[in-house]
């Protein structure tokens, strides 16, 4: 059997905990490796190699920080198909769905290398009499990411990039269902020629975490997951004095409207509900349908749905793989078996699927969905698309701006002064116009309302330097000795 150990100061590094888990092929169902879970003290190991390691990686010139990250991009992006085969082993998502997360991690490695020109503070000359006043940005110190199952190697991207760059030292708790992804990272990133300890991975369940939420030498975690775990981590967090961005689940609406083009629109639907088995956290779960559109709408998505091919990452024909674990699959068919004796109307049920071997679902499709209906008010997380049918556009907005979760959401329309109307009214951090899934560019920032973010700051981009770095400010005055004398009122300057 295969077994995935911790990364510490550059190499794999045993478990001392005993405890392990198992992560499966979710194409296959079956287990084929071992997973190493941190005791506290592999935790305290990891953040001790990662204390030893910051002073010197701090003083390490901006421009060698640069050039190991420039190096690192080349070997993520050599290394794109090694990768992405990783993620369909121990994910199941197919190539398609796997290089594009690779991809989009990688967007986030590009910018991390320009991460130089994001350091600079501002400089004001003569703010007094020979006084200067200027701002600087400083790294952290040890700084955690806690990363879900459903990026394994894009969202440790997002954060270990830009906090590197930042000059903190890293530790990584990746999700214990697919954890090869990391270490093949990490290892790439001492290819890259970065020093012993800066990046660090403890494997683990919740004693890892809890230990890296209340270890006096980590001074910020990141973390990305579920909306009752991303609470207890903010909460725990900063309760311990640590800096905090917790993000959550999500529900994602997309509002359509009458004059939008409604074939563009199912396809956007269909791509967006059932790409990578919906478990994104940025997956449209309900279309909002304006009732004169409803119908052809839901009629033009059902004809749609059995082109999908379902099947392992493995066979170049599938699109869409299975669900990440046994346990998952039965919670998410549960949705699906649950709606119609709550009212809906199931148009397609897809869990015959669920007798498979394999963790494997066939996209379903529920429509007349309400709030109050247990697959309308919870994040599924799988290959289900509901629709709820709404009398007009604001009917449409209120069921958003009422839902606890604000990730993400999209409007199709061919109206610009509504769209822009949308935009300006909806409670949500990400919203897409005739685009379902807006993940923002590596030089915007990631990050949802509401249920959906923990804490101030967004992830990546100009929010994510924010977060790893703190602010300084110096006033400095090199005295000209003729102007010397005492004063003790409050400095000021006029
Ligand atoms: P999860 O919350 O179960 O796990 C996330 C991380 O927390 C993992 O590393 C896990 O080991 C750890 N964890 C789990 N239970 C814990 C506990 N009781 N105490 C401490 N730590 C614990 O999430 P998941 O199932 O891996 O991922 C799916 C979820 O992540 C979905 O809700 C999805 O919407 C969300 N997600 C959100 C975003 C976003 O950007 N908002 C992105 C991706 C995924």
């Amino acid at each position: 059997m295969n077994r995935i150990s911790h990364w510490v100061n550059n190499k794999v590094v045993a478990g001392t905990s005993g405890k392990s888990g198992k992560v499966f092929n979710p194409a296959t169902g079956k287990q084929e490796s071992e997973v190493d879970l941190a005791s506290i003290a592999d935790v305290d190991a990891a953040v001790a190699s990662a204390k030893a390691a910051f002073p010197a990686w701090r003083a390490t010139n901006l421009s060698r920080r640069a050039e190991i990250m420039f190096r690192m991009r080349e070997l993520v992006d050599a290394n794109r198909k090694e990768i992405a085969s990783l993620l369909t082993q121990e994910h199941g998502k197919v190539p398609s769905d796997a290089l594009g997360e690779v991809a989009r991690g990688l967007e986030n490695i590009e910018f991390a290398c320009g991460v130089p020109a994001m350091l600079k503070g501002g400089y004001s000359e003569q703010a007094s009499t020979g006084v200067d006043v200027y701002s600087i940005r400083q790294p952290l110190g040890v700084v955690a990411g806690i990363t879900p199952f459903n990026f394994p190697a894009m969202v440790p991207m997002w954060m270990f990039a830009n906090a590197i760059m930042c000059g903190n030292t890293f530790i990584l708790k990746p999700s214990e269902k697919d954890p090869s992804a990391s270490m093949f990272i990490a290892d790439l990133l001492r290819q890259a020629g970065l020093p012993d300890g800066v990046y660090n991975v403890v494997h683990g369940d919740k004693v890892a975490v809890d230990r890296l939420l209340d270890h006096p030498d980590i001074a910020a975690v990141s973390f990305v997951g579920s909306t009752p775990i991303a609470k207890y981590v903010y909460e725990t967090g900063t309760k311990n004095g640590k800096r905090v961005q917790a993000l959550g689940g999500a529900k994602n609406h997309m509002l359509v409207l009458p004059d939008a083009d409604l074939d563009m629109a199912a396809d956007a639907a269909i791509s967006a509900a059932y790409g990578s088995a919906g478990e994104r956290c940025m997956a449209v779960s309900v279309v909002l349908a304006v009732d004169t559109v409803a119908d052809a709408l839901v009629e033009k998505i059902k004809t749609r749905v059995p082109n999908i091919k379902v099947g392992a990452g493995t066979d170049p024909a599938s699109e869409m793989g299975p669900l990440i674990s046994r346990e998952h699959r039965d919670k998410v068919a549960g949705y699906v078996t649950g709606a119609a004796k709550e009212g809906a109307k199931v148009v397609i049920d897809g869990t015959d699927k669920a007798k498979d071997e394999g963790f494997f679902l066939n996209p379903s499709l529920i429509d007349h969905v309400k709030p109050g209906m247990k697959c309308y008010d919870e994040e599924i997380f799988g290959p289900v698309l509901t629709v709820m049918r709404v009398k007009s556009y604001d009917e449409g907005l209120k069921a958003i701006n009422d839902n606890q979760f604000g990730n993400g959401t999209a409007i199709f329309t061919r109206d610009g002064g509504v769209a822009r109307q949308f935009q300006y009214e909806v409670n949500v951090g990400m919203v897409g116009i005739n685009v379902p899934i807006p993940v923002p560019v590596s030089y915007y920032s990631f990050g949802g309302w509401k249920a959906s973010l923990f804490g101030d700051q967004h992830m990546y981009g100009p929010e994510g330097i924010n977060f790893y770095t703190r602010g300084k400010v110096v006033t400095s005055r090199w005295p000209d000795p003729r102007t010397s004398q005492v004063d003790l009122g409050f400095p000021h300057s006029r």
